[in-house]
């Protein structure tokens, strides 16, 4: 009798997912949902305590090829299914409150990282960018973390760039400009992610203090094909050129779409034709490459 109300239930949970006021049959996948998202929170939290993270960095490129730095992206090794995209467990984190704690350790390390490469000349020059959740950014104390996170790893502020969502923009809007300002005094920049994707109201966008728009990749994937995205693509280049930011895109695979987007005006670019997400070291060697071919390209 409980599995049976058990399986009612969530056949009512459905329905009310669904808008309420209609019906659902259970189906045993509705189960498996919930038994799995159940399992990933549990691992989720042993993942926090244990070390199952790691970061990857994703090349950013200004013009033809150079390295300006990376996005930071989190990678979760599971010591059973592999690795799990952050697509899947980065909502489950946020849900749950673990993004808290994960998203500190995401800035400690990124900064330590920032504090070794300014050691090296051949990496000095590079930026990390690093994504926030919103969850994270409400948080009362958030830029005393960070400004304690700066201050203890020596890290140079105006080396970090933080990538934040529209989704902060539920929050009070003047205590995120507070906030934000705060950080931005100390040298330290704002990117606004996935930027078109939201609700993108440009009275909001006139008052952050952000430094650069990025253009999300689900417009840049079709900006041949698709005369929408095209628009949108070059409105957005427009827009950050007006409210004098700066504008990267992301997710940009092929050098037709970079060729369109530097024609729009936008020159700096994010994306599988520089480089995929690498491992510290395969970056480090990235950044090598690309500082040889540059200086033999000057001589
Ligand atoms: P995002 O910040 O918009 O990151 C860009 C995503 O696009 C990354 O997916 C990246 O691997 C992928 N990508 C990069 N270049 C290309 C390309 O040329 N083609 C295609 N098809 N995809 C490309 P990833 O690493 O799976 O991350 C997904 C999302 O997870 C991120 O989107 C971000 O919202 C979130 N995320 C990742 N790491 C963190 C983190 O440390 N903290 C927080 N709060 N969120 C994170
Ligand atoms: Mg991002
Ligand atoms: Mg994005």
């Amino acid at each position: 009798i409980d599995e049976l109300l058990k399986q009612a239930d969530l056949a009512m949970y459905k329905s009310k997912a669904s808008g309420r006021n209609t019906v659902h049959f259970f189906d045993p996948d509705m189960e498996a949902a919930v038994t799995g998202r159940v399992a990933l929170e549990t691992d989720l939290r042993e993942a926090v305590h244990g070390e199952q993270f790691m970061l990857h960095y994703q090349a950013q490129v200004i013009g033809e090829n150079r390295l300006s730095g990376a996005e930071v992206l989190l990678r979760w090794q599971h010591p059973r299914r592999g690795w799990v995209s952050p697509a899947e467990f980065i909502p489950v984190a946020e849900e749950t409150g673990l993004i808290l704690p994960l998203g500190h350790w995401v800035l400690k390390t990124a900064c330590a990282q920032l504090a070794a490469w300014a050691a090296r000349p051949e990496t000095a020059h590079l930026t990390i960018a690093v994504n926030v959740s919103a969850h994270q950014f409400m948080q009362n104390d958030f830029v005393d973390q960070v400004l304690a996170v700066l201050e203890r790893t020596g890290a140079n502020p105006h080396k970090l760039k933080l990538e934040l969502t529209e989704s902060i923009l539920v929050g009070n809007v003047q205590t995120i400009i507070e906030k934000m300002l705060a950080l931005k005094a100390r040298g330290v920049g704002f990117s606004l992610d996935d930027f078109g994707t939201g609700y993108s109201s440009l009275s909001y966008l006139r008052r952050l203090p952000l430094e650069q728009l990025k253009i999300d990749q689900s417009f840049v994937r079709d900006v041949l094909s698709d005369p929408n995205d095209a628009a949108i693509a070059r409105t957005i280049v427009a827009l950050a050129r007006n409210l004098g930011l700066g504008v990267i895109a992301e997710g940009v695979e092929t050098e037709a779409q970079r060729d369109f987007l530097a024609g729009s005006g936008c020159h700096a670019y994010q994306g599988y034709l520089f480089s995929r997400p690498l491992p510290r070291e395969a970056f480090e060697a990235l950044a090598l490459r690309c500082l040889d071919e540059n200086s033999s390209l000057a001589g």
